[in-house]
């Protein structure tokens, strides 16, 4: 469709062309002869393309292809305004991983409920905002320390990872490093192996780097393959063994503290793109969803290429998270239109009496609103 460069004024298509000329002959305006129809269609074909070019550059985060995956977001946290700012700034995918809620669960049911809602309505509720919706399965470290609930949780997790939009188990790990905290780990690496999943692992903040050197020796004493697995929320100070020993090394982004972008960018221009990935890990906690795009445009303005930029806020993303095959570029490049009069399989919607957004539907001219 052309885009109209001229007050709002569509181009013509070939056809009126053909029509024009019917009536008139056009000269050329840089040599005067006459202008074919063929001639013609061309300059304004070029044109478009140039148009669309220049709209496309415009969204991007200099250079890159403007698309953005958030492989570590706790949407159920967030609202809808953090949805609508997120696919503004490019965001086409999140992978919500299983965690904990910030209050400790007493019953393999709260786990249920929470696993159904990231695996159902959560889904839902992105799609309503133009962004695809996938997630880890796991059962958490903090909460692997209640043992009799950890037992319950680690039976019923198998009916939910061949889910579909399930593409990894996560996060799993250490919190303090407990017995409880290892023997969850050791099963669940069991698991991803059983399901052919990819695993999310969440390191622990408090002894960071023995902790992360002590969950890579469980996993190769497990025989997982550090290719298909994630280590999350690294620093300086794991970044080379965690690379070095073949895992997808990736960085949460929190605003003050912890790992912010510039140290990023500085590991990126470091290291190289190599399988490096930049999470929000927004969550109910300060934290910014915007973190994955701020840090594309921080990286391009310290002057990373673009296609270095692509790699680490899109493409190492894709690609491991993309694995078992439930994560798909097509989800997006050709994606189903938003629209908000969709409900949600118990008749619930994301609206609250506003006007539905329809993707693709021509706006009514002769309505006032
Ligand atoms: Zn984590
Ligand atoms: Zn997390």
């Amino acid at each position: 469709m052309p885009i109209p460069s001229n007050g709002g004024v569509a181009a013509p298509d070939a056809a009126t062309i053909e029509e024009m000329f019917s009536e008139r002959s056009v000269a050329c305006p840089c040599c005067g002869g006459t202008l074919t129809p063929s001639m013609l269609a061309q300059l304004v074909a070029d044109a478009g393309r140039m148009e669309q070019a220049r709209h496309a550059a415009a969204r991007l985060p200099a250079g890159g292809s403007g698309m953005l995956i958030d492989p570590h977001a706790h949407m159920i946290a967030r609202t809808t305004d953090d949805y609508e700012a997120m696919a503004r700034a490019g965001i086409v995918a999140v992978i919500e991983p299983a965690f904990w809620l910030g209050q400790l669960r007493t019953s393999v049911g709260s786990f249920i409920d929470y696993f159904s809602t990231i695996t159902g309505f959560e889904r839902y509720r992105a799609g309503q905002f133009g962004i695809r919706h996938y997630c880890a399965i796991g059962l958490n470290p903090k909460e692997a320390n209640n043992a009799a609930l950890a037992d319950a949780v680690l039976d019923v997790l198998p009916r939910y990872l061949g889910k579909e939009g399930v593409v990894a188990l996560g996060e799993i790990g250490y919190d303090e490093q407990t017995p409880a905290e290892d023997r969850a780990l050791r099963a669940q690496i069991e698991l991803a192996k059983e399901f052919d999943l990819p695993i999310m692992i969440h390191t622990p903040h408090r002894d960071k780097k023995q902790g992360t050197t002590r969950t890579m020796n469980v996993l190769e004493e497990c025989g997982f393959d550090p290719a298909r697995c994630v280590i999350d929320h690294n620093n300086e100070e794991t970044v080379e063994e965690v690379l070095a020993r073949g895992y997808w090394c990736a960085f949460t982004i929190y605003p003050s503290t912890k790992m912010g972008n510039e140290r990023l960018s500085e590991i990126v221009a470091r290291h190289g793109p190599e399988r490096i990935i930049v999470d929000s890990a927004c969550d109910w906690g300060v934290s910014d969803p915007l973190a994955v795009a701020k840090s594309a445009r921080l990286m391009a303005r310290r002057g990373l290429p673009a296609d270095v930029i692509h790699q680490v806020v899109y493409a190492n993303a894709l690609a491991v998270y993309g694995l078992n095959g439930e994560m798909s570029a097509a989800h997006w490049q050709e994606p189903v239109p938003v629209d908000q009069r969709v409900l949600y399989n118990n008749g619930n919607s994301v609206l609250r009496g506003q006007a539905p957004r329809v993707d693709g539907q021509a706006a009514d001219d002769d309505v006032i609103v």
